[in-house]
């Protein structure tokens, strides 16, 4: 396929990499040129230059506003039937407006952070028609390993914000219990193993518990992004009209995490927060 991929980012460049050893034609773009420098296929001047050409443009964009932006020259500029894949995490309504600018749209966001963008193993939660999905399902069968058609446009985004409360939450509670075992005397290294191996396992765990007890933070998954996904993920509960108290919770912690100066961090970076708490 001739593929568009605009956003050469944490996850956007692994994963036009990925595309490009999969045989496909890939024309990168992104604001950065020092991003672009790093991105070993074609590249282009813009999004609307990107897309002249393809069939299939994949946007991966830090956020609704950037999206907003690339849209109009993607519609623009893309030929009759071209198929628009944004794997961005956005709100549901922003994905919803694009689907109304005669392009036919996906919403794809992802979940497996930067080693699941490198790997090719990346949870796809999809929204948008059914023969979109089929046809943007070999494309997507690189990049991932999980991939679910969630339902229609937008839902792809309203599942990405229920894994970000989850994923928020989890990191906040291994904090809580670095903390905890640290402050107990008990060894959090041992500790996080035995949990690890039983009912409390999980991918964080299993990925994160070294790096967070030798407190390395380096993203990954910057605060500032997780920011913006529990700003998402409070927003779709209000519009869903449910209480979700935790992940108020949750919203808070990360909001406090960027006002002490941590939004460039990796996301594990809220043991600072629960660490400052205590001391
Ligand atoms: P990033 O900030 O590293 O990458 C975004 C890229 O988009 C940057 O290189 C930036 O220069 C570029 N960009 C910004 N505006 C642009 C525009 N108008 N046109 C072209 N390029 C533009 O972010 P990331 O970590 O790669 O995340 C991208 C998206 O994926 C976000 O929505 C994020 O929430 C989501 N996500 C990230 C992770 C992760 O672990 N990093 C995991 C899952 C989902």
């Amino acid at each position: 396929m001739n593929i568009a991929f605009v956003g050469l980012g944490i996850m956007g460049l692994p994963m036009a990499t990925n595309l490009i050893q999969a045989g496909h034609v890939v024309t990168g773009f992104d604001v950065s040129p020092a991003r672009m420098a790093l991105f070993d296929g074609k590249t282009a001047a813009g999004a609307g230059a990107a897309v002249a050409e393809a069939d299939l443009v994949v946007t991966m964009l830090p956020d609704s506003p950037q999206v907003e932006e690339a849209a109009p020259e993607i519609a623009a500029h893309g030929r009759p039937g071209l198929l628009w894949a944004d794997m961005s995490t956005i709100r549901p309504e922003t994905a919803r407006w694009a689907a109304g600018l005669g392009v036919r749209t996906l919403d794809a966001p992802v979940s497996g952070g930067e080693r699941g963008a490198i790997d090719g193993t990346l949870s796809i939660m999809v929204g948008g028609a059914e023969a979109d999905f089929a046809a943007a399902l070999p494309v997507f069968r690189v990049l991932g390993k999980t991939i679910v058609h969630v339902g229609p446009v937008g839902a792809g985004q309203t599942v990405k914000a229920a894994n970000q409360l989850v994923v928020g939450g989890i990191y906040g509670l291994v904090a809580e219990a670095i903390v905890l075992l640290e402050a107990s005397g008990v060894d959090p290294g041992k500790g996080l193993d035995v949990l690890a191996g039983g009912l409390a396992g999980s991918r964080i765990l299993d990925l994160k518990r070294k790096s967070m007890i030798a407190r390395e933070f380096a993203p990954g998954f910057r605060i500032d992004l997780h920011h913006k996904d529990m700003g998402i993920a409070v927003a779709a509960a209000r519009e869903a009209g449910v209480a979700l108290p935790l992940t108020g919770q949750v919203a808070q912690l990360v909001a406090a995490a960027r006002a002490q100066g941590h939004g460039s961090l990796d996301h594990s970076a809220l043991l600072k927060v629960i660490e400052r708490l205590n001391s």
